[in-house]
């Protein structure tokens, strides 16, 4: 047994390596850490990917609303007449493998991913983050102008709270910054 500690995208985890499982794995929650069963034989990455594996399906099963992606999309769209100037994302979808950021922007694509971490924050929380990055296709950096933007949702500023609350509830390690910066990036 052995425990990994947490990264940005997860909490601590505990492996637990069985003689008796042959295929099949097991992962679920002990309070603020996952806890994951693994046969013994794996080893080296076959094993790292198995528990990443695991430990990915739990976090995307937590309950949760289900808001599918086409939902999402949708709901951009309605975010985007009400605070972006009507902008129009090219595809709006979620993301397993969000590792660093709760959301990202392609301005080139015009692609908006959302981690699917945030399928268990409240709408509101969603929203605000949808129309920051709506607000990316506006106006690509965090400049004045941006902010100006993102902050036309009411709740902006309580999102960012919300998300520093809710990566220190899962036990996940954040940087400082904005919800679409990346770990020491500007
Ligand atoms: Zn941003």
């Amino acid at each position: 047994m052995w425990v990994e500690p947490p990264r940005f995208d997860r909490p601590e985890v505990e492996v637990r390596s069985s003689s008796r499982r042959k295929k099949t794995g097991a992962a679920h929650w002990s309070g603020s850490r996952i806890v994951v069963q693994i046969p013994a034989r794996l080893r080296g990455r076959e094993r790292e990917a198995f528990v990443d594996d695991l430990v990915e399906r739990l976090l995307t099963q937590r309950p949760q609303n289900v808001a599918g992606d086409a939902s999402l999309e949708e709901r951009a769209h309605v975010l985007a007449d009400l605070y972006n100037d009507g902008v129009m994302a090219n595809s709006v979808r979620w993301v397993n493998n969000q590792r660093a950021r709760w959301a990202s922007c392609s301005p080139a694509s015009r692609d908006i991913r959302v981690s699917s971490r945030l399928r268990q924050c409240p709408e509101w929380v969603i929203d605000a983050v949808l129309v920051h990055e709506l607000a990316h296709l506006q106006e690509a950096d965090h400049s004045a102008r941006f902010y100006e933007i993102a902050h036309r949702h009411p709740r902006q500023n309580e999102c960012e709270l919300f998300l520093d609350g809710y990566a220190l509830g899962l036990g996940l390690r954040i940087e400082e910054g904005d919800v679409d910066d990346t770990p020491g990036g500007a």
